[in-house]
């Protein structure tokens, strides 16, 4: 038998004819002899109304209110989906992650899982019922109610498909799958069959947001395929999983990721001396604010220019830090570039493949678009450019990279 473990996103389940719609299918697939549990998110908005409520009561919410709060969106979807499914005459039964239990840490807001109990779920699962489990909530050892970050609901249907095995984590939402990149900015952007976890993992952090990042680095660990596909059209979708069995033969080049969030700080003449980077990064590191791409250039004056990356809502933060910090060790000049962006192009197949870089270079060349920064790694290759020029990159790429749609393939 095959069990299977099905998650549905926020729009999949935001109104109660949408719920008695996924009723159906989870109905049919039961029908044919799947076991099925099924994690659902709040309706889409309502973890945001919830927010915005409490915030017009109190300026800064506990954290465990918050859970108790935030909580609900989940369990009000849960139980309607098992009304929805028993008055299909499917057995359906609904629980809580208390009620799971699905155990984890006390980081109200932000918790981790740390254990999910199989017991309940097993036995209505023998008993040839559906268990639909609410996700991105749990219960830590106290007891109190916790949440696992926006998004969480991935990461909860993830978990359940590690714990109990099951055959594959499908994840319903309202794009058909993982596409070659954004087809807002490319029009023939294609949808990707098969793509590894060290891909996915590249392109979500990247702002290509299908799944939550953290439920794909827990896929990845435990080994858990994943599939991501349409609630509201029938197709194949994009199965994620491990090199070996995702794929036979590897496209160069998966996908283009990119986003324009980002901003570019630079420190010139820092002098060539042993604990200069430390100097200027752990401060950064210390307030919070993530870096991405670093790069010193070596001067042959004894000193260093170092750039980096950062968010773009971290530009003033990460600027004000860094001309402290240019005053304190003598360096002679602080810049700061937030109409920055970053693109990547992403595929497993660049490890056996050389000429990648050149002929990516070559095609922003022909572009006319500057390289600011570079940086590689084995399966991807990110270039920070000027904002203005982000989506001719991207569609200059992938034309260059064959990577589109050949039916829908226009000149235009
Ligand atoms: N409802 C939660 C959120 O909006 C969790 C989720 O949908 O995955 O972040
Ligand atoms: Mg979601």
């Amino acid at each position: 038998m095959t069990l299977l473990v099905q998650k549905y996103g926020g729009t999949s389940v935001a109104s109660i004819e949408r719920i008695k719609a996924v009723a159906e299918k989870v109905a049919a697939s039961s029908k044919v002899g799947n076991q099925l549990v099924v994690v659902l998110s709040a309706m889409s908005g309502v973890t945001n109304k919830l927010l915005g409520w409490a915030h017009q009561v109190q300026a800064e919410p506990s954290a465990r209110e918050m859970d108790v709060l935030l909580s609900t969106g989940e369990q009000t979807t849960i139980a309607l989906l098992a009304m929805a499914l028993e008055e299909l005459g499917c057995p359906a039964r609904s629980y809580t992650g208390g009620q799971v239990k699905v155990l984890t840490d006390g980081a109200h807001t932000k918790a981790r899982i740390i254990d999910i109990e199989q017991k309940n779920i097993r036995k209505d699962l023998d008993n040839g019922k559906v268990v639909i489990v609410a996700g991105f909530q749990g219960v830590n050892e106290a007891g109190e109610i916790t949440t696992l970050g926006r998004g969480g609901s991935d990461t909860t249907a993830v978990a359940l498909a590690a714990v109990l095995n099951a055959d594959e984590c499908q994840i319903f939402t309202d794009v058909d799958g993982v596409y070659t990149t954004d087809p807002r900015v490319v029009e023939n952007a294609k949808r990707l069959d098969n793509v590894t976890f060290e891909e996915m993992l590249e392109m979500s952090s990247l702002g290509a947001k299908v799944l939550q990042i953290r439920s794909v680095e827990f896929a990845n660990k435990y080994n858990v395929p994943l599939r991501v596909l349409s609630s509201f059209e029938e197709g194949p979708g994009t199965f994620i999983g491990s090199e070996d069995a995702s794929m036979m033969e590897m496209p160069l080049i998966s996908g283009i990721a990119f986003t324009s969030d980002e901003a570019k700080l630079s420190i010139l003449g820092v002098p060539d001396i042993p604990g200069m980077a430390y100097q200027v990064f752990g401060p950064i590191s210390a307030a919070g604010i993530e870096v991405d791409v670093i790069v010193q250039n070596v001067g042959n004056d004894q000193t260093n220019d170092i750039t980096f990356t950062v968010q773009r809502k971290d530009t003033a933060k990460a600027s004000k830090i860094l001309q402290a910090i240019a005053k304190e060790i003598k360096a002679e000049e602080v810049q700061v570039d937030d109409k920055v962006a970053k693109l990547s192009l992403v595929g497993v197949g660049m490890r056996s493949h050389a000429g990648i870089a050149s002929r990516m270079f070559e095609t922003l060349a022909n572009e006319s678009i500057n390289i600011q920064l570079i940086t590689t790694s084995e399966i991807k290759i990110s270039i920070v450019i000027e904002e203005k020029y982000l989506e001719l990159a991207v569609r200059a790429l992938h034309d260059a990279f064959e990577l589109g749609d050949t039916e829908t393939n226009s000149k235009a």
